[in-house]
Order: C-alpha cells, then sequence, then structure tokens
C-alpha cells in the first residue's frame, strides 16, 4: 500500500460481507437434530473447503444455498434421508444469510473516502444486496458468469474501468486467497485479505491481512 490510499475499495461477496457459515449452521439447527447439524457442517468444511499445502483455504459456502439436496445426502443420518425432501425444502427456506457483524461499519468508514463496489461469481449478488439493504451503499456490482468467473483477471479490470481507476488505485477485499487476493494483485490492484476463520495463511508481499473489516480505516485516505 503506497502513501496515498485507494481510491476505490471493491469487495467480494460471499464470506467477505455475507456470513454463509453462521447462516448455515442456524438454518440447520431449525431443521434437524444436533448430531446432525454437526454431521452436515462437517460434509461442508469437506466438501466445500479447498484446503492447500500453504494453509490458504477456499470457501463455497454458496453451494449449500445452489444444491442443498447434496450437502443433506451426504449427511446420511437415517431419519434424514428418510425425510430428506422435507429436511432439504425447510432448510432452504430457514438459510437466511445475514451480512458479518462488521459490514455496516466498514461501509460507513469506507464512504466518503473512497467508492465502493461489489465483484463476485454470485449470480444472486444484486439481489442479496437488495434483501440486506445495502445496495444503494455501493457503486456497481459485477456478478460474473463464464470463463469472467474469478480468478480470471478480466472481471477485475471491468470493475476499475467502471470505477474509472487505474488498478493501482483501488484495494480488492476478499477471504479467498486463490480467487481473490493472488488475481487481484495479479491484475495490479491492491489486496486486502479478510481473515474470516483464522486460517493459517500468509499474504503475499503487497496484500495485507484483515482480522476485521474496520481494519480498511488503516489504508484509506
Ligand atoms: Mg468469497
Amino acid at each position: 500500500v503506497g502513501p496515498e490510499g485507494p481510491r476505490a475499495v471493491v469487495f467480494d461477496l460471499d464470506d467477505t460481507l455475507i456470513d454463509w457459515w453462521t447462516a448455515i449452521a442456524r438454518a440447520a439447527s431449525e431443521v434437524a437434530e444436533p448430531e446432525a447439524v454437526d454431521r452436515l457442517l462437517r460434509v461442508v468444511r469437506s466438501d466445500a473447503w479447498e484446503i492447500r499445502d500453504d494453509g490458504a483455504v477456499h470457501r463455497r459456502h454458496w453451494e449449500v444455498r445452489e444444491h442443498p439436496g447434496r450437502f443433506w445426502r451426504a449427511v446420511g443420518e437415517p431419519e434424514t434421508a428418510a425425510g430428506t425432501g422435507a429436511v432439504v425444502a425447510a432448510f432452504g427456506r430457514a438459510l437466511r444469510p445475514r451480512l458479518f457483524r462488521d459490514v455496516l461499519s466498514a461501509l460507513d468508514t469506507v464512504a466518503g473516502r473512497a467508492r465502493i463496489a461489489v465483484l463476485t461469481n454470485s449470480p444472486h449478488a444484486a439481489a442479496d444486496l437488495d434483501v440486506l439493504g445495502v445496495s444503494h451503499r455501493v457503486d456497481h456490482v459485477l456478478s460474473l458468469d463464464g470463463a469472467l468467473r474469478k480468478p480470471a483477471l478480466e472481471g477485475f479490470a471491468a470493475s476499475c474501468e467502471r470505477l474509472d481507476c487505474r488498478p493501482a488505485e483501488v484495494m480488492y477485499v476478499g477471504d479467498s486467497p486463490r480467487v481473490d487476493v493472488e488475481p487481484a494483485l495479479e491484475a495490479g490492484m491492491r489486496a486486502a485479505w479478510i481473515d474470516r476463520f483464522d486460517d493459517p495463511w500468509t499474504p503475499p508481499p503487497g496484500a495485507v491481512r484483515l482480522s476485521s473489516l474496520e481494519d480498511l480505516a488503516w489504508f484509506l485516505p
């Protein structure tokens, strides 16, 4: 991070702004016994987390919303399996993800000091931000699909163009080393890694680690 702060901050959505893990655990506990909840969370960890040798973890918690039946079937509990259709449907209704508790104060901190955007692979981003009451807080939302999906660099460049900024003037903030931090740096942006799960990964030079999004205050003009 240079002496001058970034002119814009671009956020990843899932597991950066939206707290999927808590939402999954809460929804599961509304529809299943504690032992089945524990087993579901273990399935999510083994099926939706990619753990690299250097300690980097990429999490695809959003898949639980897209394919809840796949995860519940893997729980393998006889009574759950017997009622899979009903359990999955009830789980889907109960799954109402919220923002992490540091998001609103972080958006307050950034607003007025830098512009704010969202860049995500989620096709539901605009609707999710609307439901969460923060769509008016962001300059633009880019939902990438096909070959443009992160970690492809084109999406990062497109977001900078929409902000009318050079990549070096933009800080990308995300939870995933592989699809957020590393490609943002490669695209010439500044990068901040939000360490939501206390992972044993050290970000490369040029990237900073945040334990809370409120820490962004240190890096703004
Ligand atoms: Mg993410």
